[in-house]
C-alpha cells in the first residue's frame, strides 16, 4: 500500500509498504478520508520531538473496517467507523484520577499514518475510542472527531453564560471549532480574532458576532471598547505564540477565565503580571489533548449534526497530490484539507 512519510522537515515521500495486519484486539481500517491539521503542518515544517524521522504522518481519519483481530466482538468487516487516534492506559495514577489526557501511554501510543490506504488501530484504542459512523455523517466530517475532542475537552473546563463576551484568538480549525461549540452552548457574544480574510469570513458564517482582523486592528483596544473597558469574560487562545498568551491574559476582565490552547514552541516562557493573577482573580487554564469522555461527547455532537464541521474542509485532494496539499497549507490558503487515498 502507499503511505506518506516525512523524511526530514519539508521533505515528504510516498512509500510502498506492507499493509498492516490486525493482532489480538486490533482492527485494520481501510481509510476513506483523512484530514490535515495544525500539528501536521508544524511537524512538516520543523519536525516534532515525539515523532523521530522518517515518520508516517496524519492522525485524523475515518474509514471502513477491513480486518478484525482475534477477540474483537464489537466491530465487523465492512462497517464504517470513526476513530480518535489515542487512548489512555486506564491504570496509572493520572488515569485513576480521570486525567487520561495526561497519561504517558496516551501520547506514546498515538496512531500516526492516516495519510495512507490502511491503518492499524491498537487494541486499547479499539476498546475505548472507536465508534460506528452513521450514514448521515460523511467520512470527511467523521475525521473531525480528533480535533473536536480536544476542543470539547477544553469546553468541559470552561464556564459559559449567556451574558458572556467570549474572545477566541486564532481563526484556524481549532479556533473555529471553539466558536461552533461556544455558539451551541449559548455564549452571549463571540468575538473572533484572526489574520486571514478567508478564515474570518468562515467565522462570520459560523456565527461570530464580531470579527477582528489583527493585521489592521489593535485587538486589546477593540476588546476594551466592546466591553466598556471591563475586558472579556472568557478568552480562548488558539494561536500558540507567547505574545498571544500574554495578550489573552491582558484582555480578560477581573475574575475572568483564560483558556490557553495553542502550543508554543517548546521551552517558551510567558510573563504574567502579578496584579492580574492575584488582585484581578483570573483563572488561567492550560488544556492538553482529550479524555475518552470528551471523545464520547464529541461523537454525540458530530452525529447529532449540530455542528457545521464541513465548513472547515476547504478542499479535498487525492493522496498523490501531497506536495500541493502541503504547499497550500504552508501558504495559509486552507483551513483543513481532506485527503482521499483511493483516487
Ligand atoms: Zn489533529
Ligand atoms: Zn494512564
Amino acid at each position: 500500500m502507499q503511505q506518506l512519510v516525512l523524511l526530514n522537515p519539508g521533505s515528504l515521500a510516498l512509500r510502498n509498504v506492507d499493509p498492516p495486519q490486525a493482532g489480538p484486539g486490533e482492527v485494520v481500517i481501510k481509510i476513506q478520508a483523512a484530514l490535515t491539521c495544525g500539528t501536521d503542518l508544524k511537524t512538516y515544517r520543523r519536525g516534532h520531538p515525539k515523532f523521530p524521522m522518517p515518520t508516517p504522518f496524519g492522525h485524523e481519519f475515518s474509514g471502513d473496517v477491513w480486518e478484525v483481530g482475534p477477540g474483537v466482538t464489537r466491530f465487523q468487516k465492512g462497517q464504517a467507523v470513526l476513530v480518535a487516534p489515542t487512548a489512555p492506559c486506564g491504570e496509572c495514577p493520572h488515569c485513576r484520577r480521570g486525567f487520561g489526557n495526561l497519561c504517558d501511554y496516551t501520547m506514546r501510543t498515538m496512531m500516526l499514518g492516516a495519510f495512507a490506504e490502511y491503518i492499524r488501530v491498537p487494541a486499547h484504542i479499539v476498546a475505548q475510542n472507536m465508534f460506528l459512523k452513521p450514514e448521515s455523517l460523511s467520512y470527511m466530517e467523521g475525521a473531525v472527531l480528533e480535533p473536536l475532542s480536544c476542543v470539547v475537552y477544553g469546553g468541559q473546563h470552561l464556564p459559559l453564560d449567556s451574558r458572556d463576551t467570549v474572545v477566541i484568538i486564532g481563526a484556524g480549525p481549532i479556533g473555529l471549532l471553539h466558536l461552533m461549540l461556544a455558539r451551541l452552548r449559548g455564549a452571549g457574544r463571540i468575538v473572533m480574532v484572526g489574520r486571514r480574510k478567508m478564515r474570518l469570513a468562515t467565522a462570520r458564517r459560523l456565527g461570530a458576532d464580531v470579527v477582528v482582523d489583527e493585521t489592521s486592528e489593535d485587538v486589546l483596544d477593540r476588546v476594551h471598547h466592546l466591553t466598556d473597558g471591563r475586558g472579556a469574560d472568557v478568552v480562548i487562545e488558539c494561536a500558540g505564540h507567547p505574545q498571544v498568551w500574554e495578550k489573552s491574559i491582558a484582555m480578560a476582565r477581573r475574575g475572568g477565565h483564560v483558556m490557553l490552547f495553542g502550543g508554543c514552541a517548546s521551552g517558551s516562557k510567558v510573563r504574567i503580571p502579578m496584579e492580574r493573577m492575584l488582585m484581578d482573580g483570573l483563572t488561567v487554564k492550560g488544556v492538553f489533548h482529550f479524555t475518552p469522555d470528551a471523545v464520547r461527547e464529541s461523537y454525540q455532537l458530530l452525529t447529532s449534526g449540530a455542528l457545521q464541521v464541513s465548513e472547515l474542509i476547504t478542499g479535498i485532494h487525492p493522496l498523490s497530490e501531497f506536495r500541493r496539499i502541503f504547499e497550500t497549507l504552508s501558504n495559509g490558503e486552507a483551513i483543513k484539507l481532506g485527503i482521499r487515498p483511493g483516487f
